[in-house]
């Protein structure tokens, strides 16, 4: 499958990587929305800083591109400390970190991206760093291998994930904080449009600011990836000026749907119900019918889909909801008919 047919996957692309940097907010106060979690960050810093302590150890959870490698970079940033970032995929032995853990200065932020893909023999390496800033760290190997103990100074961990229900009871305790992101309102994804237009040196109508937001699936990651793809049909089509007409024409070709529903989307829905009458169906069988990975389904697809009131999840499986049985002009099964003013709350 190619990248456009995943324009507005939260997940990040490779085009991504050169322009996020230069569109992050740099202080707690740009960054917009997610009211009650800054609040909760500002005084917790502001405690810390008095106490003159590291902050607690802080943990962000929800859908991807929400900003929660933003909010850690941001957080080093208003304690005026180091910050390190690495992610638990790519941590193989503790010896990975030791580097990282033994060369930070008090109250640094390591801040440990997809956390719940953590290796156990890194989580056991992680808890006594963590909780009495100390490290053992092995000589040899076999039975009787010897380890040393090292202090370490005491830090900060950020964690980031994105399935808080796969991190282990052990390591959500150790943290004092625990915040979660949620979806943004097309409001304030506007305002994050205007912000990187303004940064990108593009200009939009309030407008046409709206349209790129209303269809970002609530993910600022997605409404920057957007603004930058209409930039480019604004310029060769309309002097680079976005008003609503020009988001309409370059989104129509670019396949976002007045939702901001992709093909990949399209492909969820319509599979659950051509080939399941839209169910209930299993996680498993629905990927296995799209050809597509069962963890990407469930952390990137469905929480959108199912927050815009597309697809159910029921004990019995995924459902698809008159909602999507309309949105792609299919006729409802008979039972929703029937049962659609008891089993579905559908306004759209
Ligand atoms: P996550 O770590 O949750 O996947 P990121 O922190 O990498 O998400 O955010 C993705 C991009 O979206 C960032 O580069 C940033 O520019 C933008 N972004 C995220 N949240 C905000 C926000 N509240 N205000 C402005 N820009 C944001």
């Amino acid at each position: 499958m190619t990248e456009k047919t995943h324009i507005t996957t939260p997940e990040p692309l490779s085009e991504d990587v050169q322009t996020e940097p230069s569109l992050r907010p740099q202080r707690l106060a740009e960054f917009i929305g997610q009211a009650k979690v800054c609040d909760a960050l500002q005084i917790a810093i502001d405690a810390a800083k008095q106490r003159r302590e590291p902050l607690d150890h802080l943990l962000f959870h929800g859908p991807p591109g929400l900003g929660k490698t933003t909010l850690a970079s941001l957080i080093a940033r208003e304690m005026g400390v180091n910050f390190k970032a690495t992610s638990g995929p790519v941590l193989e032995k503790p010896a990975d970190l030791v580097g990282m853990l033994t060369n930070q200065r008090e109250g640094d932020v390591l801040f440990i991206d997809e956390i719940h893909r953590l290796r156990p023999v890194i989580e056991e390496f992680l808890y006594p760093a963590m909780e009495d800033w100390k490290i053992e760290i092995r000589l040899s190997d076999g039975p009787k291998a010897h380890t040393m103990t090292m202090k370490i100074e005491p830090f900060t961990l950020v964690g980031a994930t994105t399935r808080f229900g796969l991190l282990t009871a052990p390591m959500r305790a150790r943290f004092g904080i625990v915040q979660r992101l949620n979806f943004y309102p097309p409001e304030e994804l506007a305002y994050i449009v205007r912000r990187s237009a303004t940064l990108l040196g593009v200009r939009t109508t309030e407008e046409g600011a709206v349209e790129l937001a209303k269809r970002s699936r609530g993910t600022p990651r997605v409404a920057n990836r957007l603004l930058r793809r209409v930039r480019d049909y604004a310029q060769v089509k309309a002097d680079g000026f976005i008003d609503i007409d020009v988001a309409r024409d370059a989104l129509r070709m670019l396949d976002v749907d007045e939702y901001g529903l992709d093909e990949m989307d399209a492909h969820v829905l319509k599979t659950l119900i051509e080939k399941f009458e839209g169910g209930p169906v299993g996680l498993n069988s629905l990927a296995v019918a799209m050809g597509e990975d069962a963890t990407t389904l469930e952390e990137v697809y469905e929480p959108f889909l199912i927050m815009e009131g597309f697809l159910k999840r029921t004990p019995q499986g995924r459902v698809a909801t008159p909602r999507a049985f309309r949105r792609f002009g299919y006729t409802l099964p008979a039972r929703d008919v029937r049962d659609q003013g008891t089993l579905f709350v559908d306004e759209g």
